[in-house]
């Protein structure tokens, strides 16, 4: 039985590879050289001979340096999923859509996908509102996405990171971008925006400390990341990636994206801290591509950068991305956080929670953990 199993995973890794070779629809969308969008590219310091840079740690994936981390993610189990369907609640949209205008909700919807009701205004971070990623066919760890996107309301504001897959989803943005009224992505993302659907008029592009002032009294700015991009094997770091402040009347919130540990982060608290609430990225981290996801170590350590007063650890849970059990982002991340003095929110999967002074850290992935292997392993 392990030898077919092998031998079938060796069948799909062959017909992958195959797929990526010859399907050249799989890179990132960009605009034409003489675009008007391009003056503001050429002009980025991030921006040279038609390609992102990372201040430091320019990672480049390039085909033959992938393939033996496909062998791994094919071959290593290491309880990379759980054993039982993690917990989830259907999205009650009666709480988003009645929130007041003074209030900080959160409604994690897996991964890095939130709904965030911020000082009277609905904000979508990274929406990726479908079961399985495009290429990995892995499914949630949760369940199916705990909404129809039919359900959803007026959308004020979507911020997008960055364009991997795990980030930027087509079906997703097809099908709500009429109910958004903005979209601020990072320079060249709108390329890939635009050719899902979204008018160029609804589309915003940064570069990193840029700002920008929405709905009268909202900053927006996209702040440094360390990371890349692509969306296919031959087309890195064509397009910006980034982090987003985001400062309404009332409070102030940081949302990482996908980045490695890096100064940056105490460069955006310095400028812009304190922050009420940090969405920090917490999965998906590995020594070989440690300068792009940092450890949950890094991830406490740039809460307080950032000179953060509650933590969000997102970027875990749901799908399978990486060669780590499932729940080592949260055991570590809970250790650092206790260690810090250190206060972690940590809905479950469509659970809307509220931003004050009653909010309280349940360990709800304990119970899950299969104690057995943990025992076996040691
Ligand atoms: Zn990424």
């Amino acid at each position: 039985m392990k030898s077919f199993m092998k031998l079938s995973s060796m069948v799909i890794l062959l017909l992958i590879v195959a797929g990526m070779l010859v399907n050249q629809s799989c890179s990132s969308a960009i605009y034409n050289s003489g675009d008007t969008k391009m003056e503001k590219i050429k002009n980025s310091a991030q921006y040279k001979d038609g390609v992102f840079y990372n201040y430091k740690d320019n990672y480049d994936i390039n085909f033959i340096k992938s393939l033996p981390m496909m062998w791994d993610f094919l071959f290593t189990d290491n309880d990379r999923k759980p054993d039982v369907e993690l917990p989830a609640k259907k999205v009650d949209f009666n709480q988003i859509e009645n929130a007041q205008s003074d209030e900080l909700k959160v409604t994690w919807v897996g991964h890095s996908s939130q709904i965030i009701n911020i000082d009277g205004k609905i904000i979508l971070t990274d929406p990726v509102f479908e079961n399985k990623l495009a290429f990995m066919g892995n499914s949630r760890y949760n369940g199916d996405v705990p909404f129809n996107m039919e359900d959803l309301p007026e959308i004020d504001l979507v911020i997008v990171s960055h364009n991997h897959y795990d980030h930027l989803n087509s079906t997703t943005i097809e099908t709500i971008h009429p109910k958004v009224k903005h979209f601020i992505t990072p320079l060249m993302v709108g390329a890939e925006l635009e050719n899902m659907g979204v008018p160029r008029k609804k589309i915003t592009e940064l570069d990193w400390w840029e700002e920008i002032i929405l709905f009268d009294e909202f900053l927006i700015a996209l702040t440094p990341a360390q990371h890349f991009s692509n969306r296919g094997m031959f087309d890195g770091r064509e397009t910006l990636w980034g982090s987003y402040v985001i400062q309404g009347p009332y409070h102030k919130i940081y949302f990482s994206g996908d980045s490695g540990y890096s100064e940056s982060f105490k460069h955006i608290g310095d400028k812009y801290g304190p922050f009420d609430y940090t969405f920090l990225e917490c999965g998906a981290y590995d020594e070989r591509w440690h300068s792009m996801h940092m450890y949950p170590e890094e991830t406490a350590q740039a809460h307080l950068d950032l000179k953060g007063e509650i933590l969000q650890p997102m970027h875990w849970g749901t799908f399978d991305l990486a060669l780590h059990s499932w729940y080592d982002p949260m055991v570590r991340v809970s250790k650092a956080a206790d260690s810090l003095g250190i206060k972690l929110s940590t809905p479950i999967v469509g659970e809307t929670i509220t931003i004050d002074n009653n909010l309280t850290t349940e360990r709800w992935w304990e119970p899950a953990i299969n104690k057995e292997k943990l025992i076996s392993k040691k």
